[in-house]
C-alpha cells in the first residue's frame, strides 16, 4: 500500500536513519533534534503535512503511472503539461508557506530527469536501466521518501577534466568494480537537505568525455550507506537557532540547509545503478535535471510574496504606506516577482513528451527564468531593505526588549503608532533581516545566484537554443534580400 506520509511521520523515519553528520567539527548525534538543523526538517515536513490539506491536494499530490495510486508529487514523473505546471504552483505555494528552501525538488528533479535519460541508454545500448530505475521509483514512491538529488561535484581546477584533476576524488568516479555491484569515491557539495533526505541520488555534474568514462555514473544508496559523511554548511547568523525561540531569528519555524557529502569507497548494488560509464548520455542528463530544477524555482516566487508583505507591513508600521514612492516600490517588487511566475509557469506550458513517456519543460524558457531568478530576488530584496530602513540592522535584540532594565527604552523609541506594538515592528524587520541576509539569504539570494548552475551555465544554453536562423530569416526575407511567402 501507498503511504502519504503526514509530518510526524516524516520527522519520525528520520529517526530512523544513521546518518554521520558533523557540524562545528563534531559529530551531531541527534540530527532531528538539533535546533540548528531542525527548521530545515520543519521545511520538509511542509511538503509532507500540505499533501494532507485538501484545498492543496490537486497540487501536492498526484497519481502514479506506475501504480495509479495517489501519491507525493514530489515523488511524481509528469505526466503532462497540466504536472509540469502544477509542479510550479507546488513550489510557490510552499514557497511562499516557509519563506526558505524546503529541499524536496531536487530529488523530484533527479527522478524525472533520470526517466528519461535511462531510457535513452537502453534504447541505444540495449541496457536495462530503465527497468532499474522504475523499480526503485516505485520503492520511493510506495515509501513516500524525500531524496537528495545530488549533482554538483567539488570539480578541483576548474580549467581540468575530471580526469586529469591532480585528485582523482574530485570529481564522483568507479573505483572498483565487483559482481555484484560498484565501489565509489568522491563528493557532491552543497547538498540542499542533504540530512533530511532518506536516499541520495548521484548524478554526474558536467558533460564527460570518453576519458571520463569511470567518472560517468548516476546512483542511488540509502542516505545512511556506509561509507556517507555529511559536513554541514554554515549560514550567516546560523547560531541564532541556539539562543531559543527568540524573534531574532526572523523566521520562527523554517529554515534550509546545505552540507558537503563525501562518499568514502561506497558500495553500490547493480539494481541501484542507472548510468556506468556512458559518458555519451552525461550531457543529456545533466540537461534535462537542469531544466526541471531551473524551473523548479518557482520556490523563489513564493518566498517574495512574503518579502512583499513584509515590506508592505513595515511600511504600515511606520506610516509611510501611503507616500506615493513606496507604492511604487511595492509596486515594482510585485512586477519582478510576477515576471517571475511568468516564467516558470511558461516553460511548464510549453513542455513536450519525451520517448520514455515523460513529460520536460521547455528548455530555453527554463533558462531564461532561472537568469531572470539570478536577477529579480537581489532587487526585491534591496527594495525591501529599502523601505525597511536602517533600524533592520540596528535593532537591538529580542532580549533587550524583555530587559527588566532597557526594555522601557526599547519599547519607547522604537514605537512608530500607538496601534503597533513595538515588538511587532521588530518582528517584521528581524523577517526581512532574515530574507535578505540572514540564514534565508542562502535560499532566496545565492541559492538564486547559483543553484541549478550559476548564471553563465544559462547564458551558455540560451544561446544554443535560441533558433537564430528562423529570426535572420524573418528579418532577411522582410526587408527584401532573401524571397519568402510574403503577399506583394
Ligand atoms: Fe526546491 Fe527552491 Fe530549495 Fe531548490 S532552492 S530545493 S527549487 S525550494
Ligand atoms: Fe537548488
Amino acid at each position: 500500500m501507498n503511504k502519504l506520509m503526514n509530518a510526524k511521520e516524516y520527522e519520525e523515519s528520520l529517526r530512523k536513519l544513521k546518518l554521520k553528520v558533523y557540524m562545528f567539527g563534531k559529530r551531531v548525534e541527534n540530527v532531528v533534534d538539533d535546533p540548528i538543523i531542525r527548521p530545515s526538517m520543519n521545511a520538509v515536513a511542509a511538503t509532507y503535512e500540505y499533501a494532507h490539506k485538501p484545498e492543496h491536494e490537486d497540487i501536492m499530490t498526484a497519481t502514479s503511472h506506475l501504480t495509479g495510486k495517489k501519491i507525493n508529487r514530489f515523488t511524481h514523473i509528469h505526466q503532462g503539461v497540466d504536472d509540469l505546471v502544477k509542479k510550479s504552483k507546488m513550489g510557490r505555494l510552499l514557497g511562499s508557506q516557509t519563506a526558505c528552501c524546503f529541499q524536496r525538488c531536487v530529488g523530484m528533479d533527479a527522478l524525472n530527469a533520470l526517466s528519461i535519460t535511462t531510457h535513452a541508454i537502453d534504447e541505444k545500448y540495449g541496457t536495462e536501466y530503465n527497468k532499474r530505475f522504475l523499480k526503485y521509483l516505485g520503492y520511493v514512491q510506495e515509501n513516500d521518501l524525500t531524496c537528495d538529488g545530488a549533482m554538483t561535484d567539488p570539480k578541483g581546477n576548474r580549467s581540468l577534466s575530471p580526469a586529469k584533476q591532480f585528485d582523482p576524488d574530485l570529481f564522483m568516479h568507479v573505483v572498483e568494480e565487483r559482481p555484484d555491484g560498484i565501489v565509489v569515491s568522491g563528493a557532491k557539495a552543497h547538498q540542499t537537505g542533504a540530512v533530511n533526505s532518506h536516499e541520495v541520488i548521484v548524478m554526474p555534474t558536467i558533460t564527460m568525455r570518453e576519458e571520463d568514462r569511470d567518472y560517468a555514473i548516476s546512483f542511488a544508496l540509502p542516505s545512511d550507506a556506509e561509507g556517507i559523511t555529511y559536513i554541514m554548511g554554515r549560514q550567516s547568523c546560523d547560531t541564532r537557532k541556539l539562543e531559543g525561540l527568540t524573534f531574532d531569528r526572523g523566521n520562527m519555524f523554517y529554515g534550509g540547509h546545505e552540507a558537503l557529502v563525501v562518499f568514502d569507497r561506497v558500495f553500490v548494488p547493480w539494481e541501484r545503478v542507472f548510468m556506468y560509464k556512458e559518458y555519451d548520455f552525461s550531457t543529456m542528463l545533466v540537461e534535462h535535471f537542469a531544466a526541471y530544477h531551473r524551473q523548479s524555482y518557482a520556490c523563489k516566487v513564493g518566498v517574495g510574496d512574503v518579502l512583499i508583505g513584509a515590506a508592505q507591513t513595515i511600511a504600515e508600521y511606520n506610516g509611510a504606506e501611503r507616500a506615493s514612492h513606496v507604492k511604487d516600490k511595492i509596486i515594482e517588487m510585485n512586477h519582478l516577482n510576477e515576471t517571475l511566475f511568468c516564467g516558470c509557469i511558461a516553460c511548464a506550458a510549453e513542455g513536450h513528451r519525451e520517448p520514455s513517456g515523460t513529460y520536460q519543460n521547455d528548455l530555453l524558457l527554463a533558462n531564461v527564468h532561472k537568469q531572470n531568478v539570478t536577477r529579480f530576488p537581489y532587487e526585491i530584496a534591496r527594495i525591501a531593505q529599502d523601505i525597511a530602513g536602517g533600524l533592520m540592522v540596528t535593532c537591538p535584540s529580542a532580549a533587550d526588549l524583555a530587559s527588566p532594565e532597557v526594555g522601557k527604552w526599547v519599547e519607547k523609541y522604537y514605537r512608530t503608532r500607538d496601534d503597533v506594538p513595538t515588538e511587532h515592528r521588530l518582528r517584521i524587520l528581524r523577517l526581512i533581516e532574515n530574507i535578505t541576509m540572514g540564514t534565508a539569504a542562502v535560499g532566496y539570494l545565492t541559492e538564486s545566484m547559483h543553484g541549478a548552475g550559476s548564471p553563465q551555465a544559462q547564458r551558455i544554453m540560451i544561446a544554443r537554443l535560441v533558433n537564430m536562423k528562423h529570426k535572420q530569416k524573418a528579418a532577411k526575407e522582410l526587408c527584401g534580400i532573401e524571397k519568402g511567402d510574403q503577399v506583394s
